[in-house]
């Protein structure tokens, strides 16, 4: 048996100390870190970003399938996706929890060591909390603080009609790793001595627990002097997400079926479920890629990168937002929002 030590022998202070012990501070920007009655930070110059979210057990997480390592990596992960989106560079976060006395510290380790391993992978600092008990369920709350120069955000509402609308890497494979989580979940309940197969959907499992923030994208529009004229990421779904951009830029769009970026193993995956994969895409949610526009004259840079798809264009609004199936059929773009598969 794994050792178990109550969070009530550390006490609040102790625990604080325990967690955050070996942080070693990476940026220069972070002047005061966990430690004080506050952060201090100095972006040189730069405009700082912010942005924060909360998780809530039972409605953004389950714990039945999600190991607390992923768990932890991923409450930053969701953070830093949408300081990306705003074509900023995250540089610290802070992570508030409410924990209950169900958890040992070593369950809390093992939620750090995920929290510390994206931290170290985007380069980021954790410069601060706070730790409270929570009757029941485990809440976690991350603020992502990052920096951009004044002159390079990018907002939802400043897409330009005739622009190029794009969207990194594939999507809807996390949607399906939900669909496969949650029905063996379901199946373990009924029946715990089942064990699940999984190995086979890996693939999409992955995809859904331990998702990335794609830095690399900003890193390629700074090398290639792009400037997308409007961005944000996709935690929502594809069609929701875009109608976002269309709305607040006051514009409409044209987007076409055989050009939305599917992964080969979703498309298996999706079929297990008799789903269609275009669907999942469009509906489901927790992708995590970048969705933007880009002025028609980025085109050939944009082509440098395989990682970016460009699915369609922007229109005036009054043309509305279609999508073109395959079949060559033309519907309205409407936002199921990933409840809505469920
Ligand atoms: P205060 O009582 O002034 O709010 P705390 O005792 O809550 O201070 O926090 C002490 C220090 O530890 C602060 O720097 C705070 O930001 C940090 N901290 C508290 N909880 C956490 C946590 N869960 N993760 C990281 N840092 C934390
Ligand atoms: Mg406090």
């Amino acid at each position: 048996m794994s050792e178990r030590t109550e969070i009530a022998s550390l006490g609040e202070f102790g625990l604080i100390e325990h967690l955050t012990k070996n942080i070693e501070l990476q940026n220069a920007s972070s002047i005061v870190g966990v430690g004080d009655d506050g952060a201090v930070i100095d972006h040189f110059g730069k405009q700082t970003v912010i942005s924060t979210d909360l998780l809530i057990e039972n409605v953004h997480f389950d714990l039945i399938y999600t190991p607390l390592k992923h768990l932890g990596y991923k409450s930053v992960i969701v953070n830093l996706s949408d300081i990306y989106a705003m074509n900023a560079t995250p540089s610290q976060i802070t992570l508030s929890l409410g924990i209950s006395n169900r958890f040992s510290v070593e369950a809390l380790d093992e939620f750090y060591e995920g929290v510390y391993a994206a931290c170290e992978r985007y380069g980021v600092d954790l410069v601060g909390g706070d730790t409270t008990s929570s009757q029941k369920g485990f809440i976690i709350s991350v603020t992502a603080i990052g920096e951009v120069s004044p002159d390079k955000y990018v907002k939802r509402s400043t897409a330009k009609k005739g622009d190029l609308l794009c969207v990194s890497g594939t999507l809807g494979a996390a949607y399906i790793g939900l669909l496969f989580l949650e029905r063996e979940k379901k199946i373990y309940l009924e029946s715990p001595a089942v064990q699940p197969d999984l190995e086979e959907e890996s693939y999409v499992i992955g995809k859904l627990l331990k998702p990335e923030a794609r830095k690399d994208i900003i890193e390629f529009f700074d090398q290639q002097n792009i400037m997308p004229t409007s961005m944000m990421d996709i935690s929502d779904g594809l069609s929701s997400e875009i109608l976002h951009i269309c709305k607040d830029s006051g514009l409409g769009c044209v987007i076409y079926e055989e050009k939305i970026p599917i992964a080969e193993e979703m498309k298996n995956a999706a079929y297990k479920f008799k789903i269609d994969p275009t669907a999942c895409a469009l509906s489901g949610g927790e992708d995590y890629e970048l969705l933007f526009t880009l002025s028609q004259n980025d085109y050939d840079k944009i082509t440098l990168n395989e990682g970016i798809s460009v699915i369609g264009y922007m229109t005036d609004e009054a043309a509305g937002t279609t999508i073109i199936t395959k079949n060559g059929n033309k519907h309205p773009i409407t936002a199921q929002g990933w409840n809505h598969l469920k």
